[in-house]
């Protein structure tokens, strides 16, 4: 049974309620307050969402799926090739600064600028201004007397894409990262800042004027540009409540779970798709837009979505309704079978009242099954593949004396499928009426 095409169709009010329902569990207290914020930062080392380095110390981002940065990834084959060993580099592997973009860094002496030179943290202008000091000092110059003597310089406010938290690096009002985009796409509405305006105007403390072709059009740009990609982070700006929700609740319901490598960088793939496609919830996502995440993102988005959806399914459906559309979440009565929600699929029973007397038999059944496991200590069960009517009725007949009277009673030919023995271990710890 697919689960998803069992969903009512979502409405306002179905999103307001699952929007409530989801905003209650993250602000639960055993969910990671990391996840919480709409734009996730996670920090260097993180157990499940690692980005950083594996070599010791190292403070920049992995390459690819691999677990070393560029620097350490080129260093370590070069070790390798002399006979060395992984253990051995990781431990020793010789530090290679902070490298680029992970985080954004102010100027050490204006902080509304941020620092182009990451290793001296330094702003552009500053960075100037120490060359020319050295230039002119040579091995004289002393760089943390030439700090002292600097003065703070005011910035140029925050980027102003609609989702981007990062400092302007110009007056013209755009990040380092979304100037050189914006130049890349063409420049909509043609933004330009007069020639030499550093010379002009920074230097001598004046504000540069942008000029612009169309400035609605440079708005617009502003308002639908993606967020910057940082390897430490998630931007959630911008993404319909619902969904932000679903990812901030995906993401932690995936790190208490044993499976995969899910990484950051797809997490904001799929984000930054979902914000430019309109989608209000993953459930939303149908084969044409899996289709086109799988094209512009990646296969593991796809997963990621279909994943979550799962998960998210015991949490969005009632009792109620499962058994108006004919099936049981064992979850929705505290009971997995190794680990795992199982949806038992009854819509193969045609007539409506047996279907609703086995649905309320079963569910009795798997409380109270649960009820004795727990109490007893008794092993659990074993996980039936797949989940199917047979399986249902096999759990039945295997559990419940009334449940196998209920069922020789049924009208003949109501139901299609032959009880099984291959789906539910034989009942032995469990009583017998
Ligand atoms: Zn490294
Ligand atoms: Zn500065
Ligand atoms: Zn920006």
């Amino acid at each position: 049974m697919t689960v998803t095409t069992l969903l009512p169709q979502q409405d306002t009010r179905t999103g307001r309620d699952r929007l409530e329902v989801l905003t209650a569990l993250i602000s639960a207290p055993l969910f990671d307050q990391m996840f919480r914020p709409d734009i996730v930062k996670v920090p260097p080392n993180h157990p499940v969402y690692r980005w950083n380095c594996l070599a010791a110390d190292c403070e920049r981002s992995t390459m690819g799926h691999g677990d070393l940065c560029s620097t350490h990834e080129m260093l370590w084959r070069e070790h390798r090739d002399q006979g060395g060993t992984r253990a051995e580099f990781l431990r020793t592997a010789p530090p290679v600064g902070p490298g680029e973009g992970v985080e954004q860094r102010p100027c050490q002496i204006c902080s509304e600028r941020p620092a182009r030179h990451l290793t001296l943290q330094l702003c552009h202008y500053h960075e100037y201004r120490w060359y020319h000091h050295r230039d002119r000092h040579g091995d004289n110059a002393n760089f943390d007397a030439w700090l002292d003597d600097q003065h703070t310089l005011p910035g140029f406010g925050g980027c102003r894409v609609g989702v981007c938290p990062e400092l302007a690096d110009s007056p013209l009002g755009l990040c380092f990262r979304h100037e050189r985009r914006y130049g890349k796409q063409g420049r909509p509405g043609g933004a330009t800042l007069p020639s030499q305006w550093g010379n002009r105007y920074g230097r001598r403390g004046l504000a540069a004027p942008v000029s612009y072709e169309d400035e609605r059009a440079f708005q617009r740009w502003c308002a639908t540009a993606p967020a910057v990609l940082r390897p430490a982070q998630v931007n959630l700006r911008g993404l319909h409540p619902l969904l932000r929700a679903e990812i901030q609740w995906g993401m932690f319901a995936y790190t208490q779970k044993a499976q995969g490598r899910w990484e950051l960088v797809t997490w904001q793939g799929l984000t930054n798709f979902a914000r430019e496609h309109g989608l209000r919830s993953l459930t939303d996502a149908g084969p044409e837009e899996e289709r086109l995440l799988q094209k512009t993102v990646s296969r593991e988005a796809v997963h990621i979505v279909r994943a979550v959806t799962d998960w998210l399914h015991p949490v969005y459906v009632t009792p109620t309704e499962t058994r108006e559309l004919g099936y049981i979440l064992t979850e929705h009565f505290g009971r997995k079978l190794t680990g795992r929600s199982v949806d038992m699929d009854l819509t193969g029973v045609s007539q409506r009242w047996l279907r609703d007397l086995i649905w309320d038999h079963l569910v009795a059944m798997v409380f109270v099954s649960k009820m004795i496991t727990e109490v007893l200590s008794l092993p659990t069960w074993r996980h039936p593949s797949p989940a199917s009517p047979s399986c249902a009725i096999d759990f039945v007949q295997s559990m419940s004396c009334d449940a196998g009277d209920a069922l020789s009673r049924r009208p003949a030919g109501s139901l299609t499928f032959s009880p099984t023995t291959t789906c539910w271990p034989t009942p032995t710890p469990l009583p017998r009426c």
